[in-house]
């Protein structure tokens, strides 16, 4: 397709296969498509770096496409799921209901009902949801399976999205969590987990380093005069993967070797405990593309414009999410053209009417005439899902697993 795509992300299969014949096979454009091969290599490398006490969820979030999901149920060893429909999802996919965890600061009664009849870990973010989660249990006469999700106390620095560490809608917070576990206790509920999650997007390896080694003393420290000992602890992801000019990859390697160093003494002190690593768009983010069609092309005040049938409406992040304050391009190619053909500056805009509705600023790109295919790379995590899908009322995109 591209020797640029291929130099993004070598285990990307997409990059020998022809841009028309994957069209072809999704009917229309515009189209998601998402790389199996891609998907499987990422985990393999995972796998073959985390010390052998380390489980690896999905977060279905993500990419909830139902095909992706059914895929990663055979590859990781559990799955987190932030709705009702989601948990449906992981359970239809075949998983054990003991490892899906289902963390979020709103759940309904109805959800939390669904929940504990399924017999899936609750990661409680309250204390009204302990209180909710107890009562459903009597109601339902099963054991409801609680972790307790943490605000944890540490800030972090370098993340792209901070979720912890100081006010926050999400988990407990670290200084009233000793009256919530004598609540439990008092409740008589066996504590299933606990649940750290402190960020997201994470591209600096010291950083990620430095959230999970405290987020393990953490757990460690809360830990400390439980009856029980929790059988899982959730020790959040965050990893991020490159999206702009100038981004490098994580550091795996130094992530993965400092886990082997502070891995050991979470087990020693919490033996029998199981670890966990949850992941979204580190898993799919890069096996996933965005293809649409340039069906104008025209020149305003000297600048060059593709209009194509995509848009915002698919690819929110794509556009910059609704008028970021600094809009950077992902990264973007034409599909159908070879990269040494003779070359323009252009701005590839949606179909929608509005200004914000670009999917790149300013690049360059062979010249391209109508017809052509923009291909939008990293689109495999918050993409489809997480767009406006209804805003104008286009059709919704296609979506596919190669
Ligand atoms: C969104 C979310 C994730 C996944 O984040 P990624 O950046 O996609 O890895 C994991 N855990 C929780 C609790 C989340 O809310």
């Amino acid at each position: 397709m591209s020797r640029t795509l291929i130099e993004q992300n070598p285990d990307l299969r997409f990059a020998d296969i022809d841009v028309r014949q994957l069209a072809h096979r999704a009917g229309r454009t515009p189209f998601f498509a998402y790389d199996r091969s891609a998907i499987d290599a990422r985990i393999r490398k995972l796998r073959a770096m985390l010390p052998s006490g380390m489980h690896l969820h999905y977060s279905i979030k993500a990419n909830p496409m139902p095909a992706v999901v059914h895929y990663l149920a055979t590859r990781v060893d559990g799955f987190d799921v932030a709705s009702a429909a989601e948990m449906a999802l992981a359970l239809n996919a075949g998983t054990a209901p003991t490892e899906i965890g289902f963390a979020g600061p709103g759940k309904s009664r109805d959800d939390l009902r669904r929940a504990v009849a399924s017999g899936i870990n609750i990661h409680a973010e309250s204390a009204t949801q302990l209180r909710l989660l107890t009562a459903l249990g009597w109601e339902l006469g099963v054991q409801p399976n609680v972790a307790i999700r943490v605000n944890p106390d540490f800030h972090v620095g370098h993340s792209g999205m901070r979720m912890g560490g100081g006010a926050a809608p999400f988990g407990v917070d670290v200084d009233q969590m000793p009256a919530l576990l004598r609540e439990l206790e008092t409740r008589e509920i066996a504590l299933a987990g606990f649940h750290v999650f402190w960020g997201s997007q994470c591209l600096h390896a010291p950083t990620v380093i430095q959230a999970q080694r405290q987020s393990a003393e953490l757990i460690a420290q809360l830990s400390d005069g439980l009856r029980t000992l929790p059988r899982f602890v959730n020790l959040g992801g965050g990893f991020g993967i490159p999206y702009f000019p100038g981004e490098a990859p994580l550091d795996l390697e130094a992530v993965c070797e400092a886990m082997h160093e502070w891995l050991p003494p979470l087990h020693e002190k919490l033996p029998g405990t199981k670890a966990i690593l949850e992941l979204g768009r580190y898993l799919v983010g890069e096996a996933g593309i965005y293809v649409c069609r340039v069906i104008d092309h025209k020149v305003s005040a000297g600048r060059t414009f593709l209009i194509t049938d995509g848009g915002l409406h698919h690819h929110l992040a794509a556009s910059g999410n609704f008028g970021q304050v600094l809009r950077r391009n992902f990264p973007v190619v034409l599909g159908n053209r070879p990269d040494d053909a003779p070359r323009q500056r252009c701005h590839v805009v949606g179909c929608l009417c509005t200004p914000l509705d670009r999917l790149a600023d300013d690049v360059e790109l062979p010249e391209a005439h109508i017809g052509d295919f923009v291909v939008v790379s990293q689109s495999g995590a918050y993409g489809r899902s997480a767009s406006p899908i209804h805003f104008l009322s286009h059709p919704e995109p296609v979506e596919m697993l190669v």
